[in-house]
C-alpha cells in the first residue's frame, strides 16, 4: 500500500487568467430538480458536473443517464451521505467504492472526483479518498447561502465572486431547490455576458498552470 500524504483539496484553479469556471451540483439525483436544473443547462449550452449521491443514482438512473447523454460528468459524492469524520475508515471506504461501482456501471465512465458531504473531511478520509484513485475537489463559492432570501441575491453573490477559475457549487437534491433552479440562469447569463465560458472539472483542472 502507497504510504501516501495525498494533496490537499482543490478550492480553484489557476487557469492563467482564463475565463474558464465550473459549474458543479451536489446532492443529486432528484427526480423533480435535475430535470429542471438539465433544461436551464441545455438552454445555455453549458457544461457541468454532478456530484451524486449513490442511492439517489441507483433510485433514478434514467436521470444519470440524461446528464452523460447531454455531455455533463458525474462524480462521487458518496452513497448515503453521512457525516465522513464519524466514519470509521472502513465505512469511509465504502462510501466512496459503492457510488464508483453505481456510477462506472450506469455511465459507462470512471468517475475522478470526490466531495465529502457538507465540506467535513481530514486527513484519513483525503488518503482513502486518494488511495481509491480519486481528487479531492470542494469548491470556491456556493449559490445556497443562508443570508439571501431571493434567486436575485443568491445569483449576484455568486456573480460578484466571478474570477477565472472557480469552481460554483449549487444543489439539485435533499431540499426545495427552486430558488437554486430560478437563480441559474441570471448566474450563466451574467458570466457568459463577462465573457466567462462553463467547463466540467476535468477541462478546469487540465487548464490548470
Ligand atoms: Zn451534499
Amino acid at each position: 500500500m502507497a504510504a501516501q500524504n495525498s494533496a490537499p483539496p482543490v478550492y480553484k484553479v489557476d487557469t492563467g487568467g482564463r475565463k474558464l469556471v465550473a459549474l458543479t451540483f451536489d446532492d443529486g439525483p432528484d427526480p423533480l430538480y435535475t430535470k429542471q436544473i438539465l433544461d436551464v443547462l441545455s438552454k445555455y449550452h453549458v457544461k457541468a458536473t454532478f456530484f451524486v449521491i449513490g442511492r439517489n443514482a441507483r433510485l433514478h438512473p434514467e436521470l444519470l443517464f440524461s446528464e452523460i447523454a447531454q455531455g455533463h460528468k458525474v462524480e462521487n459524492h458518496t452513497t448515503t451521505h453521512p457525516d465522513l469524520p464519524q466514519c470509521s475508515r472502513e465505512e469511509v471506504a465504502r462510501e466512496i467504492t459503492e457510488t464508483d461501482k453505481i456510477i462506472r456501471d450506469l455511465t459507462h465512465r470512471p468517475p475522478h472526483y470526490f466531495r465529502p458531504p457538507k465540506k467535513l473531511f481530514n486527513q484519513a478520509i483525503l488518503d482513502v479518498a486518494a488511495h481509491n484513485g480519486y481528487k479531492t475537489v470542494l469548491w470556491s463559492v456556493c449559490v445556497e447561502n443562508r443570508s439571501c432570501k431571493t434567486p436575485e441575491e443568491m445569483a449576484l453573490r455568486v456573480i460578484n465572486r466571478a474570477e477565472p477559475g472557480i469552481i460554483i457549487l449549487a444543489h439539485d437534491g435533499n431540499l426545495d431547490r427552486s430558488k437554486t433552479v430560478a437563480a441559474l440562469p441570471i448566474i450563466i447569463n451574467a458570466y457568459q455576458e463577462a465573457g466567462y465560458t462553463f467547463v466540467t472539472l476535468d477541462e478546469l483542472l487540465a487548464a490548470g498552470q
